[in-house]
């Protein structure tokens, strides 16, 4: 069956008598047994849960794995890939990661012994080199986020297996719709499912999925123990904004290679960061291993002032965190996403400061460059007028005229 087909084509309540064509919403916290010494195929949801179960095996078969399971956001998904993890064992990951993340590695696990280490992994040489003995987990994102680096996943999945290390991979900038990791050689696939997967930031959740048995077990465990699983009502919400996920990004796609090239012959854009232009040097590996480049993109003006202004000015494009809803985004990521990278991390990145992260929506195309477009104009313009009414003597008389 094609993608499309998958999709929706599913059991949605599996040994329900009433055949309903949706998946009920098992909202409940624990099930009666026949007897107290046996048990059912649930017990307690925090275990089990039935509209959780069709959920994890849906993703599961969507990422082409055999075991997923559903988080109650992808920071606890990325916590629980941590619980693999011993004090003494090290994290090598690369340099553009989600600021959540940083902090995550950085910050929580230095406590429990567990060191992170960073490296811009499109060298792989020196990304190699960071690789000691005791590092046993190499995480990546690909496209990065938010300077959408496309990193060759297959070679990655070549070194990780090489030093007896797993390979996270974190897909949510791409959805199993335009990429597959564990077709590419990682262990486990990650989701932040708040972004594409729901579509709709109407939840929050997150999903880890894996082929490996063994694996599978050691999740299934950890989920269980640390109570991190996604609720029923969730699961329900995710069921259901999942159905749509090709519609949609057939459409955002759509929508953010117009924006790309938009801003791409705009004189206020300084550099565009989006596999999915034709030119972009990432554009070709990226063809390699998705399906298409999704539909965030970031870009630079300049000057911070500028990026500010512009954010401000969009009306379509809302400021808000996140990205991969149906509705189209506007952040800054230096002060919003990635905020909470520790300073001795951010030190050792290059994020420029004026990086402008689109989420590119639904809306319909021509709206959404208009929008951009008098956002630019207006950023320029408020630019331009105090220099140019410097530059002429006049801003005092201008300034105090306006009462400022
Ligand atoms: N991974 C990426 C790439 C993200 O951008 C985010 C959040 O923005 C996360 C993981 C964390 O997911 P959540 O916010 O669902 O906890």
């Amino acid at each position: 069956m094609k993608f499309a087909s998958r999709l929706v084509s599913f059991d949605p309540a599996p040994g329900d008598r009433y055949r309903p064509v949706a998946t009920p919403i098992y909202q409940t916290a624990t099930f009666e047994q026949e007897c107290a010494d046996e048990f059912g195929e649930y017990d307690y949801s925090r275990s089990g849960n039935p509209t959780r179960t069709v959920l994890e095996k849906h993703l599961a078969t969507l990422e082409n794995g055999t075991r997923g399971f559903c988080f109650s956001s992808g920071m606890a998904a990325i916590g629980s890939v941590t619980r693999l993890l011993r004090s003494g064992d090290e994290i090598l990951a690369d340099s553009d990661l989600y600021g959540g993340t940083c902090r995550l590695f950085t910050k929580v696990l230095e406590r429990t012994g567990i060191t992170a280490r960073y490296a811009d992994a499109r060298d792989l040489h020196n990304f190699e080199s960071k690789i000691t003995r005791r590092t046993k987990l190499i995480y990546v994102e690909s496209p990065t986020n938010p300077l959408l680096r496309v990193l060759d996943l297959r070679r990655i999945a070549a070194l990780a297996q090489a030093h007896q290390a797993l390979l996270c991979v974190d897909n949510s900038t791409m959805s199993p719709y335009l990429q597959n990791p564990l077709d590419l050689g990682a262990d486990i696939v990650l989701h932040s499912a708040t972004k594409f997967l729901g579509g709709h930031h109407d939840l929050t959740a997150g999903a880890v999925v894996v082929r490996d048995e063994g694996l599978g077990e050691q999740f299934g465990f950890v989920q269980n123990a640390e109570g991190t699983a996604l609720g029923p009502f969730d699961c329900f919400l995710l069921l259901r904004g999942l159905k749509t996920l090709k519609l949609r990004i057939d459409c955002q796609q759509k929508n953010a290679d117009a924006v790309a090239k938009f801003l791409s012959e705009h004189s206020a854009v300084q550099q565009i960061y989006f596999p999915g232009l034709p030119g972009s040097p990432d554009n070709e590996l990226q063809r390699s291993q998705a399906r298409g480049s999704g539909s965030v993109l970031s870009f630079t003006t300049g000057s911070v002032e500028a990026s500010k202004a512009i954010a401000k000015a969009a009306n379509l494009f809302r400021i808000t965190v996140s990205f991969g809803s149906v509705n189209s985004s506007i952040s800054l990521p230096g002060n919003m996403s990635h905020a909470s990278v520790p300073p001795e991390v951010a030190a050792q990145r290059d994020l420029p400061k004026d990086l402008v992260r689109l989420s590119v929506g639904i809306e319909d195309e021509a709206d959404l460059i208009e929008d951009l477009n008098q956002a630019l104009r207006k950023a320029e313009f408020g630019l331009a007028v105090p220099i140019l009414l410097e530059q002429c003597g006049e801003l005092d008389v201008v300034t105090a005229r306006a009462g400022r």
